[in-house]
Formats: structure tokens, C-alpha cells, sequence
């Protein structure tokens, strides 16, 4: 039997605001724990909570920015639950009536453009940490974290594979990026992603029971999560059982997901409207202003990189995959305008180096200026393309220009017609018996003749010239 696997992912983004959600306590992340408390976040009795508006604009800019409608009218809600780090024992939180609905944001598999659907983007507010590790044999909590301002969005189960989910995540993470409105940090919880999935026999109208994925702290935790309990699902339904409805936990030593309760044990939040918070109103003016200041979006620069480059869309996702990214190539194409050589080189050599150092595009030791003065030695046939491979690591390693590199290297092409005679001659000689084979009809070692010179010059020899002289060598 095949079977369609069904995903839909519920984000929890911390805003990067200075103060919380409803006092004016810091933010800030690593500070001694307890430090960032006052009585509004440690829920203590008779304080009130008071909006942060920041954290609304930051809300509204996502919901813009991925085609949601923002409702005028929306409710603060209390989910009521009991635990360490929930010094209220409620949360404060959307539930009927949210920020927004709505949405969705385009994600690129395989050069194709896939929309996925957002649900809702609501408001509510982070609860605080335990920490079971390192203190004296005991659970602590730490309360800096509540009151931290968080926008849940869910999306539609619209995503049909693991490689669409983290497709899906990136593209989300991304925009939130862009608007500067959270840093997306997966390890450090930032950017907290629970995955629903379930799987359906091909063609099947109904979805399958879905399990609910927490605890997944990167990309590669959720494609591999989810590539686990896709198969987990497959082989309990080959073997007769039944699906339940379940929250689980991704082992990451394990590599397996381990049930952590079923939908029987799920909680009753008992939810209803927040009565120290007056309805939130979000009027015509505020969504102009807050229209006004938006970036240019992944999607539009995206569209804008294909028309005006004439760059494969796989190419412009990845180059708009930040505002520094995108910068940094139209910052090359402005000073050398040969787009899709520049996208080689940036997608190529140059991500493959950063990442290598886990390096930021913006801290490139290689700047567009010498990237681009590297592609003009080429151009006037001062440096090879194998030759410029090696300038480029040169380049990233110390920072210098390209010209230095190619005069203190003695890295300038070969194209001296008598110099690369001089080297063809000593190769022919030197392998009488490829010769002999050539002249006898096996044309395919030509290329082995070619790749000798360029080997005996050391990548210097021009290989236009190479190719040419070659044929008029081999030939008599
Ligand atoms: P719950 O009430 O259990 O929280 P929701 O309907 O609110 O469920 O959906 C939560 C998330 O799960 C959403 O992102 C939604 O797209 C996704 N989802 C819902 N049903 C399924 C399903 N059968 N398979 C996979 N994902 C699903
Ligand atoms: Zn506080
Ligand atoms: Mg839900």
C-alpha cells in the first residue's frame, strides 16, 4: 500500500522586543537566572499586565509580510495550566479571537513554487525554565524567560514531506529575519518548532490520526524526526494497529521519537478572555504605518533576482535567503554585471568557505570588490578558471586582492604559444603508449593529453590555447 504523509507545523518565534510582553522587564538572553523578574511576571497578586505595543507591531509586521488578514479586533485568552516555570499557573495567550488569520508563504522544492497555508499567527507570552542539570541534585527554575513575548503561528497540513517542512521553516525563518523580528535561533530556542504528522493511504480524502513532534532544536532534528515517525506510522499500520492521537518526544542520541502522552491525558486549558487586558484594536493607520516599513520580502526580491538576472529560481532562493545575502551579490553585479557567473561563485566556493568557518556572509573576508576584480583577471585571460579556484581560497584565507595573490603566487595564465609547445612536446614524449592508442583511433584520450599539459603547468597553461595546439600536435 502507498501512503501520502501529512504535515502541519506550529511555531513558537520569540520577539527580539528589549522589554516582555506586559512589563518592562529585559529580555535578554544568558543573564544570570531570576535577574529579569518583577512582580507582573512572577504573577504575583493584584499586579496588572500592561501590552507591550512593540511586540504588536513585530506581530503585525509577520502577518503582513506572510499575506495574513490582521484582525481590528482581537482577545488576550488565559490557558490554565499548572507547572514550576508558570508562576500564574495561566498563561496569557489568543485563542478565539487572534492577531491574525490566513496567510500563507512560498516555499522552492526542485525549482517549483509551493504555497503553504498559515492558520492563525496569535500573541502570547513565554513561561519560564527548569533546569534539571548541574545544581545540587535539584530542579531549579529559572523565571527570565516569562513574560518573554512570543507569536505562535501554525500553518495548514499542507506540507507532504519532511523536505517541505524544513523547506517550510527555513523560508519562515528567513522572513522573520528580514523583518528583524526574531533571530531564529533554533539551538538556543528562539525559533521552537512542534511538527504534526500523520500519514494517509494515496488517495484518500480524510487525514490519517496525527502525532504531535516536540523537542526538535534544528532543521536536521526535524527532517529526521519526522522521516522516523513517518516510517514509525507506516509499519504499525502495515502490522494491523491503530494510530493514536499522541504527543512525542525526538530522542536525538536515540534517533527515535518516544511517546510522551496521549490525546486521553491531554490537558483542558479552560480557556476564556483575559479580563485585565482590554480588546486589542488594530486600526487602519496602524497597519499603514506598519506597511510602510516593510522590507523588501524574500518572495518579491526572489522574483525581482529571475526577472532582472535571468537567474534560476533555485538560484535567486538562495541568494535572497537574507537581506545581506541578496546585498552582497547585487553588490558584485553592480561592479561586474555577469549575474549568473557571480551566483556560481557565491553558491559555490564561497558558501562552501563560509560555512566551513561558520562564517555570516557579512564577515566574508572576500568582499563583492575582490570576488568581482577576481572575475575581471579571468575575463582579460590573466588567471584560468582552475587557477582562479585557487586564488579564491587564497583570497578568503588572507583577505588579499586578487592581483597580489596572482603576482606573488607567479599565478598569471600561460598563453605563450612556444611555452605550452615546449610543455605538450615533453607529455607526448613522455607517454608513447597513450600515443600510439590515440593515433590508432581511441579519441577519447584526448582528454587525457589535455589533462597531462595542464597538470605539467601547474593549472597555468591557457586551455583554449592547450585544446588548440594539442589538435595541430596530435595530428601529424
Ligand atoms: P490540535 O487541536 O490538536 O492542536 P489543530 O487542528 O489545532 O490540532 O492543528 C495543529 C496543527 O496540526 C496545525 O499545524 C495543523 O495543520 C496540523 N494538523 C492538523 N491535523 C493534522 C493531521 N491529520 N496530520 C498532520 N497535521 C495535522
Ligand atoms: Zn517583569
Ligand atoms: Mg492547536
Amino acid at each position: 500500500m502507498q501512503y501520502e504523509t501529512v504535515i502541519g507545523l506550529e511555531i513558537h518565534a520569540q520577539l527580539l522586543t528589549k522589554s516582555k510582553i506586559f512589563c518592562g522587564c529585559s529580555t535578554k538572553f544568558g543573564e544570570k537566572p531570576n535577574s529579569q523578574v518583577c512582580p507582573v511576571c512572577l504573577g504575583m497578586p493584584g499586579v496588572l499586565p500592561v501590552l507591550n505595543k512593540k511586540a504588536i507591531d513585530f506581530a503585525i509586521k509577520t502577518a503582513l509580510a506572510t499575506n495574513c488578514t490582521v484582525n481590528e479586533h482581537s482577545v488576550f485568552a488565559r490557558k490554565n495550566y499548572f507547572y514550576p516555570d508558570l508562576p500564574k499557573n495561566y498563561q496569557i495567550s489568543q485563542y478565539e479571537l487572534p492577531l491574525s488569520v490566513k496567510g500563507y508563504i512560498e516555499v522552492v522544492l526542485d525549482g517549483n513554487i509551493k504555497k503553504i497555508g498559515i492558520t492563525r499567527i496569535h500573541m502570547e507570552e513565554d513561561a519560564g525554565k527548569n533546569i534539571h542539570e548541574g545544581i545540587n541534585d535539584a530542579s531549579h527554575v529559572d523565571l527570565n524567560r516569562t513574560g518573554v513575548p512570543l507569536m505562535e503561528i501554525v500553518s495548514e497540513p499542507d506540507m507532504r514531506t519532511p523536505e517541505e517542512a524544513v523547506a517550510y521553516l527555513k523560508k519562515l525563518r528567513d522572513i522573520l529575519r528580514y523583518l528583524d523580528v526574531c533571530d531564529g535561533n533554533m539551538e538556543e530556542g528562539s525559533f521552537r518548532c512542534d511538527a504534526n504528522v500523520s500519514i494517509r493511504p494515496l488517495g484518500q480524502k480524510e487525514f490519517g490520526t496525527k502525532a504531535e513532534l516536540k523537542n526538535m532544536n534544528s532543521f536536521k532534528f526535524v527532517q529526521k524526526a519526522l522521516e522516523y515517525e513517518i516510517d514509525r506510522q507506516r509499519e504499525a499500520l502495515e502490522d494491523g494497529k491503530k494510530i493514536i492521537q499522541e504527543t512525542r518526544l525526538w530522542d536525538s542520541n536515540k534517533g527515535v521519537t518516544i511517546s510522551m502522552r496521549s490525546k486521553e491525558e491531554a490537558h483542558d486549558y479552560r480557556y476564556f478572555p483575559e479580563p485585565d487586558l482590554v480588546p486589542l484594536i488594530v486600526d487602519k493607520k496602524w497597519l499603514e504605518d506598519i506597511h510602510s516599513e516593510l522590507p523588501e520580502l524574500p518572495d518579491a526580491k526572489r522574483e525581482r533576482f529571475v526577472k532582472d538576472y535571468s537567474l534560476p529560481e533555485y538560484d535567486a532562493e538562495f541568494l535572497t535567503s537574507s537581506i545581506a545575502m541578496a546585498d552582497y551579490f547585487e553588490g558584485c553585479v553592480k561592479l561586474h554585471n555577469q549575474p549568473k557567473i557571480v551566483s556560481n561563485w557565491i553558491m559555490g566556493d564561497l558558501a562552501r568557505l563560509l560555512n566551513e568557518d561558520n562564517l555570516d556572509i557579512k564577515d566574508s573576508p572576500i568582499t563583492p570588490k575582490k570576488l568581482t576584480d577576481m572575475l575581471k583577471l579571468m575575463d582579460k585571460g590573466i588567471i584560468s578558471g582552475k587557477i582562479a579556484k585557487v586564488v579564491f581560497e587564497e583570497m578568503f584565507k588572507t583577505g588579499n586582492d586578487p592581483d597580489a595573490i596572482v603576482q606573488e603566487k607567479g599565478l598569471v595564465q600561460v598563453t605563450d604559444e612556444s611555452e605550452i609547445e615546449k610543455v605538450i612536446d615533453e607529455v607526448i614524449k613522455a607517454n608513447p603508449g597513450q600515443l600510439a592508442d590515440y593515433k590508432a583511433g581511441k579519441d577519447k584520450l584526448f582528454g587525457f593529453f589535455v589533462g597531462q599539459v595542464m597538470k605539467e603547468s601547474k593549472g597555468k597553461a591557457n586551455p583554449a590555447k592547450v585544446n588548440e595546439l594539442l589538435k595541430k600536435k596530435l595530428s601529424k
